[in-house]
């Protein structure tokens, strides 16, 4: 997949740094994210804004894998929201994390708590993925859209690795008679 022209700078720009951004007749402009930030914060009056890019960082998970790190700071109206996302290609898979703050916050500390949130995500497996099996009683993921499902099924990535929801549904058959709470939270709170 190739790289987009931002509307706004027209620079070059990977999918993964893009907006779709409404204006106001209807139309949908493709900004890159600090022309989309930049336009936020001079429409909301958000000027002290730091509109800044955060270079990716790798860490390496507790069975010493790598994990490479790319980011996304948004302005949204009244609050700020940071993404950090692996990338497939110029596509974002894998583990993905989110951090939110009120539009007046150090985006640098908020950057530093993501980090943290980050590496407490990396240092717990809840899958065996030889073994087809759920190390502990605990499974953390998030929910994804899944290509052959077209909708009727999800996607769920656990410890940033795909897995249907027929594996999943697989791996709770051996603890078949057991009780199991499912809760639903959004990106940005902590599981
Ligand atoms: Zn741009």
């Amino acid at each position: 997949m190739g790289q987009e022209r931002c509307e706004q700078c027209g620079n070059q720009t990977p999918p993964w740094d893009t907006i779709h951004c409404g204006s106001g007749d209807g139309r949908y402009e493709l900004l890159c994210t600090q022309c989309f930030n930049a336009r936020i914060a001079e429409s909301t009056g958000f000027t002290d804004f730091e509109n800044v890019r955060f270079d990716p960082i790798r860490m390496i998970d507790c069975h010493g894998e790598p994990h490479q790190f790319h980011f996304q700071l948004r302005l949204l109206g009244d609050r700020i929201a940071l993404d950090a996302f692996e990338l497939r290609g110029e596509l974002r898979a894998g583990y993905r994390f989110q951090l939110i703050c009120e539009v007046d916050g150090d985006v640098f500390v908020l950057l530093g708590r993501l980090v943290e949130k980050i590496r407490r995500a990396l240092s717990v497996r809840h899958i065996d993925f030889h073994e087809r099996r759920i190390i502990d009683s605990t499974v953390r993921g998030h929910i994804e859209w899944d290509e052959s499902q077209a909708g009727r099924l999800p996607l769920v990535v656990v410890d940033g690795k795909e897995l249907s929801w027929d594996d999943l549904g697989r791996m709770l058959m051996s603890t078949e008679g057991w009780q199991f709470r499912l809760d639903i939270a959004d990106p940005s709170e902590e599981l």
